[in-house]
């Protein structure tokens, strides 16, 4: 193991390759380097938790995710086009626009409550379906606490589908599931 920094500066901490397979950064007060796209798979990994938005070392707030995430010749493209969730809720689909961030997350679930008639202090339960950015797997995350991770990566998958790139899992054959328990809806969201 190398404890220098001269030697943290030389790799990505998490890929352990240098600056031949893109630019190192330190995107926060540690002194390690990293690049941002392995950067953002690993807070993918820490969706919901508090890693995905602040370095566990430094407490430093990192990149939004759609940021690292994003292929950078995308990124014009991605400000152009509006990322959409499927929800499915007692066997219907309905289509809502998304956009990550906490005012993001507040309108989701406004829309939400709307739109099923749910009351406006009721609670719901949420599964996210979407596709991996940079390996298109098809990712299940649960709970609301990761909604800015799956509109990310329903951003990015929106921009590369507009891009006519592969967007992911093709969304229609998505399965969904959903049981109702007394007080508690359980809504599968897809990404789109
Ligand atoms: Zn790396
Ligand atoms: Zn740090």
């Amino acid at each position: 193991m190398c404890s220098t920094d001269v030697c943290a500066d030389d790799v990505c901490w998490i890929c352990l390759a240098g600056d031949e397979s893109g630019p190192l950064e330190r995107p926060c007060r540690c002194p390690r380097s990293v690049h941002l796209s392995c950067l953002g798979r690993w807070q993918l990994q820490q969706a919901g938790r508090s890693e995905e938005q602040r370095c566990r070392f430094c407490a430093c707030v990192l990149p939004p995710l759609e940021d690292s995430l994003l292929p950078p010749h995308l990124a014009p493209v991605a400000a152009a086009v509006t990322p959409y969730m499927a929800v499915v809720y007692q066997g219907e689909h309905f289509k809502i626009p998304v956009r990550p961030g906490l005012e993001g997350m507040a309108e989701f679930r406004a829309r939400v409550k709307c739109l099923f008639g749910l009351p406006h202090d009721s609670d719901f339960q949420v599964s996210f379906e979407c596709a991996a950015p940079t390996s298109g797997e098809k990712l299940t995350l649960r709970g609301m606490g990761c909604f800015n991770a799956a509109a990310s990566c329903a951003a990015i998958s929106a921009a590369k589908r507009a891009a006519g790139e592969d967007g992911g899992f093709e969304w229609s054959e998505a399965q969904q599931q959903q049981q109702q328990q007394q007080q508690q809806q359980q809504q599968q969201v897809v990404a789109q």
